[in-house]
Order: C-alpha cells, then sequence, then structure tokens
C-alpha cells in the first residue's frame, strides 16, 4: 500500500491518535525513556505473559504434583492447549503443532525424523545466508549418517551476498536432494522468501521441505494450509514476546503424523498409553508425537498470555502496522539520512520484507555504540548493518521518528567518533 508520510514530528504524534493498535502498547513493560528496537531478537514481555506466568507458578504453590491436572489436564496437555492458539499464526490445524525444545534442536528432530538418504537421494539443501545454527545442526545430521557435510549439504550461494534468489535455489533442486531447508524471513536483512513457489518446486520434484519461520511468525501471516510444506520450526521468544529461551514451535504436516519421530521420548508416547510405561514407543499419531521429555512449563506459561494478544489482535492487523512502521522508517531514512552515507539493505517491496528494517553505514558499529548512549536499543550485525525493528504491538510512530532523529544528531556531528571500533561482545 502507498503512504504519503510527512517528515514532521506532528505527523507522528497523528498517526498514534489514529493507530487502531495504539493501545496495546500499554500492555506491555516498556521504559518509557527507552526506545526498545530489538524485539526482532528478544520481545518485550507483556502483562498478559506475565500473568499466565504467575498464574502457572500459582498453581503450582498450591497443587504440586496435582498441577498437571487441573483445569482438565491443561499443564499436563499444555503443547497442545498451546497449539490451538498457536496455529492460526501459520494456517495449519492445531494438531500439526508441538510446542517444545529450541529452533535448534527442533531442526535436530525433523531433520533425524525426514532424512534417511540412499545412494543416489542424500543431500540437504541450504542457504548460506541463513542464521548460522541452522547449518550446524544440519551438519551434525549429515555427519550421524556417516556422511560429509561438503558433499552432502548443499549450499545455495547469494549472488550478491546480500539476497537470496528464487531461481537459483529451484535451480539447485536437483536429484541427488533428499530435503529442502529454508528460512522464510532472513534474520539479515528481513527478506521473504516466495515459500508457495518453492514449496511447489520442492514437491514437483519430490523433495521434502521445511521452513524456518523464527523471523515470520507473529510478523507476517503465514497460510501452511495452501503451503502445505512437510515441517516447520520457530521460536517463541521474538515477535511472540514469550521470554528469553521460551519454548518453541515444531510443524509436522498430518500426512507424515504415522513415521516414528526420529528423536523420541514419554511424552510424545500415545496418551492412552503413556502411563502403563511399556517398554515399546508408540508414539501419539499427531505433532505431540514428536514431544520428547516433561514439557517445561516455566518456558511455556508466558507463550499462552502472549497468544492470547495475537488472538484479539490478529497477524493481519499486526502486519498492517508493521508495514507502514517500516515504510515510514525508509521514509525518513531516505529523506533525512541518506545524505550521511546511510543505505537501506532490506527489500523495499512489501511482498519481499518482514518484519524489520536493516541499515547499512560502513560506521555501523559505532553508531550502534552510540545509540545506546541515547537510549536506544537496536543490534549490530557484521559488518556493516544496524536492525532496527519497530513492533507493530508495542512501538510508536513517535518512537520511530525519534529514532530517526537520534541518528541525524549521531552522523551529523560525527558523535560516533567518541567510541572504539573494538567489538564488545555484542548480543
Ligand atoms: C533466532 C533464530 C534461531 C534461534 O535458535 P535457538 O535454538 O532458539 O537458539 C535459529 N534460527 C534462526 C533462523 C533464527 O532466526
Amino acid at each position: 500500500m502507498q503512504h504519503k508520510f510527512e517528515s514532521s514530528q506532528t505527523y507522528a504524534i497523528n498517526q498514534d491518535k489514529i493507530d487502531p493498535l495504539a493501545n496495546w502498547r500499554s500492555h506491555f513493560f516498556l521504559n518509557e525513556e527507552h526506545i526498545y528496537m530489538c524485539g526482532n531478537s528478544l520481545g518485550i514481555i507483556s502483562k498478559e505473559s506475565n500473568e499466565t506466568l504467575d498464574k502457572m507458578l500459582k498453581v503450582w504453590k498450591k497443587e504440586r504434583v496435582g498441577l498437571w491436572n487441573v483445569e482438565n489436564n491443561k499443564y499436563f496437555n499444555y503443547s497442545k492447549y498451546l497449539a490451538k492458539k498457536m496455529a492460526p499464526l501459520i494456517g495449519s490445524m492445531p494438531e500439526e503443532i508441538v510446542i517444545v525444545g529450541s529452533t535448534t534442536s527442533n531442526i535436530h528432530q525433523a531433520i533425524s525424523t525426514f532424512y534417511h538418504p540412499t545412494k543416489s537421494k542424500y543431500k540437504i539443501l541450504i542457504d548460506d545466508l541463513n542464521f548460522p545454527t541452522d547449518k550446524y545442526a544440519i551438519d551434525s545430521q549429515v555427519q550421524l549418517k556417516g556422511l560429509d557435510p561438503k558433499d552432502a549439504v548443499k549450499l545455495v550461494k547469494s549472488r550478491d551476498g546480500k539476497f537470496l534468489y528464487e531461481d537459483d535455489i529451484i535451480d539447485a533442486m536437483t536429484e541427488d536432494v533428499a530435503i529442502v531447508f529454508l528460512p522464510l524471513v532472513l534474520y539479515s536483512n528481513s527478506q521473504i522468501l516466495n515459500i508457495e513457489k518453492i514449496t511447489k518446486e520442492a514437491k514437483k520434484r519430490n523433495i521434502l521441505i521445511g521452513w524456518d519461520l523464527c523471523h515470520a511468525i507473529g510478523a507476517i501471516p503465514i497460510d501452511f494450509e495452501s503451503v502445505d510444506p512437510d515441517f516447520a520450526v520457530w521460536c517463541t521468544y521474538k515477535y511472540l514476546n514469550s521470554g528469553p529461551g521460551s519454548t518453541a514451535g515444531l510443524y509436522i504436516n498430518h500426512r507424515h503424523f504415522d513415521i516414528t519421530p526420529g528423536l523420541s521420548g514419554w511424552f510424545g508416547n500415545n496418551s492412552t498409553t503413556q502411563f502403563q510405561l511399556k517398554n515399546q514407543f508408540d508414539h501419539e499419531k499427531d505433532a505431540s508425537g514428536w514431544q520428547i521429555g516433561t514439557p517445561s512449563l516455566l518456558s511455556m506459561a508466558p507463550i499462552e498470555g502472549s497468544l492470547s494478544i495475537f488472538e484479539k489482535t490478529g497477524i493481519k492487523e499486526i502486519r498492517k502496522k508493521s508495514l507502514k512502521l517500516t515504510s515510514y522508517m525508509m521514509y525518513l531514512t531516505d529523506t533525512m539520512l541518506s545524505e550521511f552515507g546511510f543505505s537501506i539493505g532490506n527489500p523495499r517491496e512489501e511482498e519481499k520484507r518482514g518484519g524489520h528494517i536493516c541499515l547499512i553505514h560502513k560506521e555501523a558499529y559505532r553508531i550502534s555504540m552510540a545509540l545506546k548512549d541515547s537510549m536506544v536499543t537496536v543490534d549490530f550485525r557484521e559488518p556493516n548493518i544496524i536492525r532496527l525493528s519497530p513492533i507493530a504491538l508495542y512501538t510508536s510512530y513517535l518512537d520511530v521518528y525519534r529514532v530517526i532523529q537520534k541518528l541525524l544528531g549521531i552522523v551529523k556531528n560525527q558523535k560516533y567518533n567518541n567510541y572504539s571500533k573494538k567489538r564488545e561482545l555484542v548480543t
């Protein structure tokens, strides 16, 4: 959608007045002196998440082991309970979702489930721009099968070191590829891959395909009913605001429910026989069969509160505001910052841009240090990227305006010269 933006502060204030999501800001624990632009790395806690965590603790204090069975076994079946609330965010059936582990451990779970290499079909196709933990997990799964990642992990290179090109990915889907695994939104520059097209092409070639939704879920609408991939993984602490290390998500397409999970454990057992504690594992024939051990309630309870906010607002409304916030930020960058060496590193097209924007500057590191001292939290990514994520649920237009003003102050007066180029331990 085309917006007509203006560069005055009054414009920002007026946009906040007419923003239908503006009231949600008060549900989050923000510090008004501080502008938080790092929600794509770690979301902020909401009152709702605080409450569901408190409630879980209260039940534990009162009920002890009886905690598992309150409210119709809610906590015992907590993965299923949360999956129902999560399903609209990816457009799947609740039965196809399990809330378990971390993104990285869920990649191990999915690959160990679906990767059965043969002599002629044994490669896993990934890209070279994704967050590295995904590759570490894939490499180690390949090694566990006695294969060499240099041969069995096929890396699609970015042509320009910045973006991925769908045609390059599709061209790399040769007959020896067994699985394709890709990020829906790139963590570095927010690029959205065409999930429909790539998934369709993989299926045409009889290749299984999985998606990493870490930077997509809670930021952009996803429709798995129509995309119909084989599996997916995601974390819940970025746009889903559920806390550092909160339990992650795994999607298993229902057509695979009969496959035995690669990593089995008693919480994945058929629930009617789970407590017969037999020696033979018989997995539940839905995604909950991919659970391993006892659910980590402390890491799951905040997800419940957070998802209640998404239930009330809806991902479409969130996406609409997010696009407007990022467009506005790009507009201010173009009009005020470009003459000071800033350029925009994310795709400009709406259908190709996720929830954050990415500013490029040769002094990006020192600028991000100066921003920190100006009470703005952003994150820096090597070698010259500043990521800024205005979050629809809690960032105002005025926040965006003020961040650009602060950036302007830093580059205009070259305040970054006061900082060392030596890297601190980065987040
Ligand atoms: C955030 C992120 C992860 C995080 O993995 P954890 O197991 O939660 O540490 C993995 N992959 C991608 C693409 C991410 O963006």
